[in-house]
């Protein structure tokens, strides 16, 4: 018999209405009030950041009011992704995941992934990033550019060698340099799947991260005027390769564009993404709540 790593187990579509007797799926670990709409995740937030210095709390609490019951914190280095399992460990709602964003590579040991690693067994630490390329704001000076380039491929490939090895996934930030990320993605994608998070690319680049067996997720740019392409690709996207988030604090959707963003507004993202692929929200909660369980193999 076959045995897949938990990180690499198949989709099941969750049966219709299921979403509302699977304890896993719904009401919010912290068994409180149940939020009588259908519940969404956001998997992708930053709440270590200071804009949420003093706010956390009262962050969950809207959130759980928007019907958002899981909260998915990011590590951009190594002292965010420490506190960001600490913040989980702090508020049931909250998971964590650890690792070096590409842009946030200056002060990072040679090899990251003994710290990483410790923290990895953390029950709360369900998947590994954000990682990837990000060609987005290089320096003009070409070999500086050069050197980076270097440093952000080295750090991707650490990642996702200490993600194979801890059976998790991994969360992938790119930005202008879909072709570099996928040509050292691809090295990987049998044995681990990623997240391209706040996905911007069009529905081709979307089918090829799905055929790799990988995931997108939007972010409220998909409710700006200016983002038809990224509303085709959630249209094409199926149903079980899709997640919704925030990028908290940044990319508020509309009707918020431009403020601070938290994660009960995933609900405004979660609204567009069902009306461009013309499903129910019942619906896309359902699959997107699915699969991030199914992406996050130790999301509670
Ligand atoms: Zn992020």
């Amino acid at each position: 018999m076959l045995l897949l790593p938990r990180n690499l187990q198949p989709f099941w579509p969750a049966v219709k209405g299921e979403i509302f007797r699977n304890p896993a799926i719904a009401p919010g670990p912290r068994g409180g009030h149940t939020p009588c709409v259908e519940p969404f995740y956001d998997t992708h937030a930053h709440l270590t950041f200071p804009d949420f210095a003093d706010d956390i709390p009262g962050l969950i609490d809207r959130a759980e009011e928007a019907g958002i019951t899981r909260i998915i914190t990011i590590g951009t280095d190594l002292e965010s992704s420490q506190r960001a399992v600490a913040m989980a460990e702090a508020h049931a709602p909250v998971y964590a995941v650890v690792g070096w964003h590409p842009n946030d590579l200056d002060p990072a040991p040679d090899d990251v992934r003994p710290e990483l690693r410790e923290l990895c067994g953390h029950p709360k630490v369900v998947a590994i990033g954000e990682t990837g390329i990000d060609y987005f704001r290089l320096p003009k000076d070409e070999a500086a550019a050069k050197t980076l380039k270097v440093r952000q491929e080295k750090y991707f490939r650490h990642q996702l060698e200490l993600a194979i090895e801890q059976n998790l996934n991994v969360v992938v930030h790119q930005r202008a340099a879909l072709e570099a990320t996928l040509e050292i993605f691809e090295e990987y994608a049998d044995q681990v799947r990623g997240q391209f998070h706040c996905f911007v690319d069009d529905a081709p680049a979307m089918r090829r991260v799905v055929e790799l067996g990988s995931v997108v997720s939007f972010t409220g740019i998909i409710t700006f005027k200016n983002a038809e392409e990224v509303r085709e690709a959630a249209a094409a996207v199926p149903m079980e390769a899709v997640m919704v988030e925030t990028d908290s604090p940044f990319l508020a959707p509309m009707p918020h564009r431009g403020k601070r963003c938290e994660p009960a507004y995933t609900r405004h993202t979660a609204e567009k993404v069902a009306e461009v692929k013309g499903v129910s929200l019942a619906e896309l909660s359902a699959a997107t709540c699915a699969t991030a369980h199914a992406f996050f193999p130790k999301l509670g």
